[in-house]
């Protein structure tokens, strides 16, 4: 039983399906997919959520677990595949962001970063690692940017030792592609996978109670009955998925659980006559009163948006409570960015709380394994370490795949 047909759910039912496993996968909304399905708005292809992007592309995480299931998924590259947008509005290379520090903050950053492989920083913030070391404004920014946009947090919300795993993965796994035909594409594949092997997806259906008897689960319960299974993979997220547990929870797990706080964020999607950027690197935006970084989607797939107009998605963290302001400001940055075309914003989406862009900030994920026998979680809650989004999501799924196959 799976619980959730977010991604996390479907990448874990597709994975345990094909090994023959039973699977059936209920999802309390009327569609499949959470925060990471296509939404189709006047001929635009939107999102519930992601950006249509998979943070290492083929062969990160994500990838490699979708050619192993035999999701056919194209994903579509760009180089280079991220950009800097300096205070005067130039482009340059992201990879070059260093070449603009001075040679003394650059001996400094390259010292850091050769003691940080060999020992991970602990504990402390990102900043705290770096900024009393190199005083520099723009490159605070620059982390600024990055952080917000891979993680929607700042460079003093996320661990030293988390960051530092983030930047290792992106060498080792690679970088960012856009999904052809959307993130939607990769859902309507899992969902084809789980049916194809006799597995079942029920829309509507929301799990109200996770039945546990003697520390081992037993099924769950819904408004529509009763559900046994000897396994439950949980894709509702750590503190609902431990709201619904029918037994006591012990302490120190209910503690673990609770450091697990939400990242919330600000997406905006405008529409254009005129190709915005004609490539669909991402460009971040350090100099931005809020907006982190833009992507033009529609150029790596112009099917994303009705013929002859052109997608453009920005995402933002949330610097105050005033949401309307937080979007007022945003939508100002990408007017500014492009003062001669005049974009169209077509939808302003916020996240938070039960509805976020992350729900664990990274560095914070707990286990997907439960003190419950049978129970695990998967999900944004749940993620690798130094798992980028979906792709942190894909390497919790693995752990559980591999132990539930396993045992
Ligand atoms: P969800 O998608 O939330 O799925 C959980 C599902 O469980 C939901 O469908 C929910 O309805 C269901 N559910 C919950 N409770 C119950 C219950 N009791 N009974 C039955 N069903 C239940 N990631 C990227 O990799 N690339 C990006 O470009 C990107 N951009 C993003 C931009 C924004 C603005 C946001 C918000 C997120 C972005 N992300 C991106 C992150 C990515 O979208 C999420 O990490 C991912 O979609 C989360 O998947 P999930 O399976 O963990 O959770």
């Amino acid at each position: 039983m799976v619980i959730g047909a977010g991604l996390g759910g479907l990448l874990t039912a597709a994975g345990l399906a094909r090994e023959g496993v039973d699977v059936h996968v209920l999802e309390r909304l009327p569609r499949v997919g959470g925060r990471f399905a296509n939404l189709p708005y006047m001929g635009y292809t939107l999102s519930t959520g992601a950006l249509h992007m998979v943070p290492h592309g083929a062969t990160g995480p994500l990838g490699m677990l979708l050619r192993r299931l035999g999701v056919p998924t194209e994903m579509v590259y760009e180089d280079p595949p991220a950009l800097l947008r300096l205070e005067d509005g130039t482009h340059i290379p992201f990879v070059d962001f260093a070449k603009r520090l001075s040679t003394v903050n650059r001996v400094k950053l390259g010292i850091l970063s050769l003691l940080a492989m060999l020992r991970p920083p602990s504990q402390r913030t990102f900043r705290e690692w770096f900024y009393p070391r190199i005083r520099d404004d723009y490159l605070l920014r620059v982390s600024d940017s990055f952080c917000g946009w891979a993680l929607s947090l700042g460079c003093d919300e996320v661990s030293a030792a988390e960051m530092v795993a983030v930047l290792q993965n992106i060498r080792r796994f690679g970088m960012p592609a856009l999904v052809r035909g959307g993130c939607g594409a990769i859902i309507d594949g899992l969902v084809e996978v789980i049916e194809e092997e006799g597995g079942r997806v029920s829309k509507g259906v929301e799990v109200k109670e996770i039945l546990v008897e003697d520390g081992r689960v037993v099924g769950c319960a819904s408004p529509d009955g009763t559900h046994n299974a000897d396994i439950v993979v949980s894709n509702a997220g750590p503190t609902h998925t431990l709201s619904m547990l029918s037994c006591a929870v012990p302490q120190w797990y209910a503690k673990q659980v609770e450091r697990c706080t939400p990242s919330s964020g600000i997406k905006l999607s405008f529409a254009s006559r005129e190709p915005l950027l004609g490539h669909h690197a991402i460009v971040f935006t350090p100099y931005a009163k809020r907006v982190c970084g833009v992507v033009e989607v529609s150029h790596a797939d112009p099917s994303l948006a009705p013929e002859g107009m052109h997608l453009l998605m920005s995402h933002q963290r949330v610097l105050s409570s005033d949401v309307r302001s937080e979007i007022r400001l945003g939508v100002q940055d990408v007017r500014q960015m492009f003062p001669h075309a005049r974009p169209r914003l077509l939808m302003a989406q916020s996240y938070s709380d039960g509805w976020p862009v992350n729900r664990c900030r990274s560095g914070l994920d707990v286990s997907p394994f439960t003190p419950f026998d049978g129970l695990y979680l998967v999900g944004d809650g749940v993620k690798g370490r130094g798992g980028i989004e979906v792709d942190g999501i894909a390497m919790g799924v693995e752990q559980v795949l591999s132990h539930v196959l396993k045992t």
